[in-house]
């Protein structure tokens, strides 16, 4: 201690002649900056985990990499993921793997409470930076006790607002919900548009897992709308898609929709993941009815012969609409009770547990999967041709609607998501630009989510970046393989320090909390 006091001093009046002036600089490589603008070559410098210089830097960096013929862009800013248990996994090495440097968790209703001491909680301690929303799911489960299956009472609405702006004043970007999933099914658009008035007030965006994203889309597309119009809110439609071979084909009728509404003045933007597939717990398979209440309410339905019978004929009449006539389309990535189950589809997993494979099997099969524990599933719904009809638009987001974790999960966007759009939708289909892509994934978000400094290649902005050879850049996560990383990708900075290096995740933590703010 004692003698870094009496050499700080002469440090401090002897620089010397060959002083170096940053602590990194990327020379050669072409710049994507974010901006969407076309990519320059240059260099970039970096001191105290800033970008300092953009194009030419002068002097020299304590370190120098020569980056020619490799593509420099920030790093990718992910405001879709489910990461409250980012410190059970803090290398975050999936995101790292496909140059993901910011994440914003919260998403789908789902959410940490205490949103000041999770901010607390990962700030310098993960390896990605992580800003998060208040999910009103989260929130009504905790304020409404056990039952959901009614509008709040007076009481618990102010408890409500009280929490949604204390989340805010913590630094919270905005609020989210996901209104497939209980509790948040229950909340009619009056709730929503109250608590979504709070986190306006705060400057905070409205996130939304809609209501429906197949037969009856346009309808929650208008209940989305009324609360950014009600409210006087930013809003965000979460991972935007559509569900049911009913529905392919109309990505642009819902596209035209919500043009309709901006052109109203109200700021609305998307975001969407690079599969025909979707991926949630199975359980989401049984109407919210059947699962309100817990599980002796579910049991007890069950038992009732006449409530079973309603139950199946209900979940034939649901799977109808959609325009199915099987659960084919659903595969089981998880379930814990009976791993034998992994990769197979509900249809091939009743056939092996009942021997018989008709739609009542079926149902029984998801029924029982709840009963036990529930498990994930994959669900091979969309169409591609409306996958790439949504990323057409200008104000899609490109996120992966993944959580953290050591070497991906049960669906491949988790590994690939990012990287993807710039393998197949760019170089391969030659759908959007890099410099459109990377934009997507950078300021774009960024501007949305009020992320200030970053999401861009200039001065003063935090040193997130990614550096990839374009022609050489991959996904390969796959439904059989969701683990595989992606190739293509040499270096990735969070605040100036690497987390991916000569190939694997490095050990570093850089990453800040993300207050609004
Ligand atoms: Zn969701």
């Amino acid at each position: 201690m004692l003698n870094t006091f009496l050499l700080l001093p002469l440090l401090l009046v002897s620089p010397g002649p060959q002083a170096t002036s940053y602590d990194l600089v990327l020379r050669g490589a072409t710049i994507v900056d974010g901006s969407g603008k076309p990519g320059f070559e240059g260099d970039v410098a970096i001191r105290d985990s800033r970008i300092v210089a953009v194009g030419e830097a002068h002097g020299k960096g304590k370190r120098e990499i020569q980056l020619r013929g490799q593509t420099i862009a920030p790093g990718f800013i992910d405001v879709h993921t489910h990461s409250e248990n980012i410190m059970r996994t803090p290398g975050a090495q999936n995101f790292v793997r496909m140059g993901v440097t910011t994440i914003v968790t919260g998403n789908c209703g789902s959410s940490t409470l205490n949103v000041g001491s999770f901010l607390n909680s990962v700030d310098g301690k993960a390896a990605v930076n992580v800003g998060t929303l208040l999910g009103l799911g989260t929130l009504r489960a905790s304020a409404m006790g056990g039952s959901f299956d009614r509008p709040p009472n007076a009481r618990e609405m102010e408890r409500m607002r009280s929490a949604v702006d204390q989340a805010m004043r913590q630094g919270a970007l905005g609020i989210s919900t996901g209104l497939i999933y209980l509790p948040g099914t229950f909340s009619k658009t009056d709730e929503i548009v109250e608590l979504a008035k709070i986190a306006a007030k705060h400057g905070g965006i409205y996130a939304s897992h809609m209501r429906n994203e197949s037969a009856k889309i346009y309808e929650a597309l208008d209940e989305l709308i009324e609360v950014a119009r009600q409210a006087k809110i930013r809003a965000q439609v979460s991972h935007i898609k559509l569900g049911g071979n009913g529905m392919w084909g109309q990505a642009d009728r819902v596209l035209q929709k919500l043009d309709h509404a901006r052109a109203e003045g109200l700021d609305i933007a998307h975001d969407q993941y690079l599969y025909t597939a979707s991926s949630t717990g199975l359980s989401a398979l049984i109407p919210d009815w059947v699962r309100e209440g817990g599980d002796a309410a579910f049991r007890r339905r069950l038992a009732d012969p006449s409530t079973k019978n309603k139950i199946i004929q209900d979940m034939k009449d649901r799977l109808a609409q959609t325009g199915r006539d099987s659960y084919a389309y659903a595969v089981i990535a998880s379930y814990a009770r009976e791993p034998r189950f992994r990769g197979k589809n509900i249809q091939e997993a009743a056939k092996l547990k009942y021997n018989q494979d008709d739609l009542d099997a079926q149902i029984w099969l998801i029924l029982d999967i709840h009963r036990n524990g529930g498990g994930r599933g994959v669900f091979h719904g969309m169409h591609e041709g409306d996958v790439k009809r949504f990323l057409a638009h200008p104000l899609t987001m490109i996120a992966s609607d993944a959580g953290p974790s050591a070497g991906g999960a049960a669906h491949p966007r988790g590994q690939g998501n990012a990287v993807r759009a710039l393998s197949r939708y760019v170089r391969e289909l030659n759908l959007l630009t890099l410099e459109e892509a990377v934009r997507r994934m950078t300021s774009l978000p960024a501007e949305t989510f009020k992320i200030k400094h970053r999401g861009r290649i200039g001065p003063g902005y935090w040193a997130d970046v990614v550096v990839f050879d374009p022609a050489k850049i991959e996904d390969r996560a796959t439904f059989d393989n969701p683990g595989a990383a992606p190739v293509g990708i040499s270096l990735v900075l969070v605040n100036g320090t690497p987390v991916f290096e000569n190939g694997r995740p490095t050990a570093a933590r850089p990453g800040k909390a993300i207050r609004r703010n």
